[in-house]
């Protein structure tokens, strides 16, 4: 039987360029990484594409799938549920293939708490300064002054719980951080067998 893919974690501060991170690590194919599609009562953002970003459902829907026994973990972030599907893990990982998760620091202990410490890697990106994320997260036009001031007030909450990722990695570029973060990946895969 094929070893069970390793879970790879992404989690840091709203604003911190998660997402812009997770796809330039992902651009490696020799990782063999599958992203992990969360559902989301959270509405679309401008540019978000449905099954792709997200699974964009109703609190209905949500609701549904936490009593179905869906989802891994779920966790509420600032007015909206998010949740992580277990049955698309568990097929990818049946495969052989690795799954990035992009979740909040709630997510990533529970995820921790479900799967022996050998199958999964976790990260917590950092910004350079408090005062540069406070920058990206009021420069996202999409989210309106109660929102933002929410999202700062829970970063800053976040940011002191860093320590209990396996690795901190600064956001100073894209680029750098992605590259450092590939090659952990690397490592802890070859270390695995
Ligand atoms: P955003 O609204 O900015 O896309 O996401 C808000 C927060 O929810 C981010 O920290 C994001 O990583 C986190 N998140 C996204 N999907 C999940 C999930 O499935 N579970 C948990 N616990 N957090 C998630």
């Amino acid at each position: 039987m094929k070893k069970p893919g390793l879970l790879v974690i992404i989690a840091g501060p709203s604003g911190v360029g998660k997402g812009t991170v997770r796809k330039e690590v992902m651009h490696d194919r020799t990782l063999n990484l599958v992203f992990s599609i969360s559902l989301t009562t959270r509405p679309k953002r401008v540019g978000e594409k449905n099954g792709v970003d997200y699974h964009f459902v109703s609190r209905k829907d949500f609701l549904a799938a936490i009593k179905n026994h869906d989802l891994l973990e779920y966790n509420q972030y600032v007015g909206h549920y998010y949740g992580t599907s277990k049955s698309q893990i568990e097929k990818v990982r049946r495969q052989g293939k690795n799954v990035m998760l992009e979740i909040d620091v709630n997510g990533a202990k529970n995820v921790k708490k479900a799967f022996p410490a050998s199958e999964v890697l976790s990260f917590f990106i950092v910004p350079p300064s408090l005062k540069e994320l406070a920058k990206r997260i009021k420069g996202r036009s999409t989210e309106n002054a109660s929102t933002i001031k929410k999202r700062l007030a829970k970063a800053r909450v976040e940011l002191k719980l860093k320590n209990r990722f396996d690795y901190v990695v600064i956001n100073d570029k894209v680029d750098r951080a992605a590259k450092e973060i590939r090659q952990i990946i690397k490592a802890t895969i070859k270390q695995r067998g």
